[in-house]
């Protein structure tokens, strides 16, 4: 069975509903545009109920099946990023500095095309809660739904999520059972010393100096610490210090990300990084900060439901094109707090239309607006084809 017949039709109305929402991307916890234009989708399809306010701009609809059964979620995230856009597009970002770079536009659009046909038809068992959730690429949205009661307010059985991959072919599904996605932790570092005049070094703790072996050490911890039959990433991405050819300054601060998937290699790197800060700074006369900032956590795939999607995925682009991941990917993702609540899975839906596309978070990206009905006729066979057989 390919794409739904009835979401094909009004593919080019999808189309035009992404657009608008590319014209006016909003930051994490700010998309009240956007929240206020899926309300009035979701009211205008015959939603059941419309539910907004959930983690601020989060918005949940209610879409309840002609028959009685069980209860899934299907979750798209609405946020955009800090990003000034360089496409060009007739439809590119109205709002200056901020870029729908990662595709929620589409998302948002997949998700709003699949409660269109579900309220429409309503042809499944049980309550499907279609998920609007802000704040995806900071601040954590996802775990504030769950803070604010989603699988309270919505008890549902499992819980999905998908994302659009420009890496692969489009039209193709990407999954895998297990660590998918990494954890993540934000990594600051102060380095505190003693400014002094530059040809006079004697008179000074140089944190400059500091840093360089702070930098330098962190990278024995992935390779001496960390089992080598485990995944992890120490990265500093940021030094920042002094402001002159001749001067010692007083402090330098860095930045940088941890990646992991093992809780406890989390807490492996979180004290080897303040360990080896701290005992660096020491060693030199100087001392060190540390903060090391866990943010979200791994994506871990429940089994079951990994199958559950995986038969709907096939059902509407053919078996051959519904592949594993063969890797998991060191990028981080808060639909993991849904997933540390609720059993689900987060499939990878291609997007790519040749290889050499731009990926999501560059200023040249821009959704395929090609897998519009395939994103969205996913998820209406999810509801259809699996909600009978969902067992509470
Ligand atoms: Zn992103
Ligand atoms: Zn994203």
């Amino acid at each position: 069975m390919p794409i739904h017949n009835r979401i094909a039709d009004f593919h080019a109305d999808m189309t035009a509903w992404r657009h608008d929402l590319h014209q006016h991307p909003e930051l994490a916890l700010e998309e009240h545009r956007t929240s206020a234009v899926i309300q009035a989708k979701l009211k205008e399809f015959g939603v059941d109920e419309v539910v907004a306010g959930i983690a601020r701009t989060g918005v949940v609809g209610v879409i309840r099946g002609s028959q009685p059964g069980g209860a899934i979620g299907l979750r798209a995230d609405i946020d955009a990023l800090p990003i000034i856009e360089q496409t060009n597009l007739p439809y590119a970002s109205t709002n200056p500095g901020v870029m729908h770079a990662c595709g929620h536009d589409g998302h948002t659009t997949m998700l709003l095309g699949a409660a269109k046909y579900l309220a429409e038809t309503q042809n499944f068992a049980g309550t499907v809660y279609v998920i609007f959730q802000p704040a995806e690429e900071q601040h954590g949205g996802g775990e504030m739904m769950v803070k604010e009661g989603l699988f309270d307010r919505f008890p549902m059985d499992l819980v999905f999520g998908m994302h659009n991959w420009p890496k692969d072919a489009e039209g193709t599904f990407l999954w895998r059972v297990g660590p998918t996605m990494a954890a993540v932790a934000n990594i600051t570092i102060v380095v505190t010393g003693k400014g002094a005049h530059g040809a006079q070094p004697h008179n000074g703790v140089d944190p400059i100096v500091v840093s360089g072996a702070i930098v330098s050490a962190l990278q024995s911890i992935v390779a001496r610490n960390v089992d080598p039959t485990e995944t992890a990433v120490v990265t500093i991405g940021e030094i920042k210090g002094g402001n002159a050819f001749n001067v010692i300054p007083p402090d330098v601060t860095m930045r940088g990300t941890a990646r992991w998937f093992n809780p406890t290699i989390g807490d492996l790197l979180e004290r080897a990084v303040i360990r080896i800060a701290q005992a660096t700074a020491e060693a030199y006369g100087a001392t060190a900060d540390v903060t090391f900032a866990r943010t979200y956590p791994a994506v871990i795939n429940d089994e079951a439901a990994t199958s559950m999607a995986r038969t709907a995925a096939e059902a509407v682009v053919g078996a051959a094109r519904v592949v594993p991941m063969e890797q998991p990917t060191m990028g981080g993702e808060d639909f993991s707090f849904l997933l540390n609540a609720k059993q689900g899975n987060y499939i990878m839906l291609g997007a790519g239309r040749t290889t050499t596309d731009p990926q999501v978070h560059h200023p040249l990206y821009d959704f395929n607006d090609d897998i519009l009905p395939v994103g969205a006729s996913y998820w209406a066979t999810l509801a259809e084809q699996l909600l009978p057989r969902v067992q509470p």
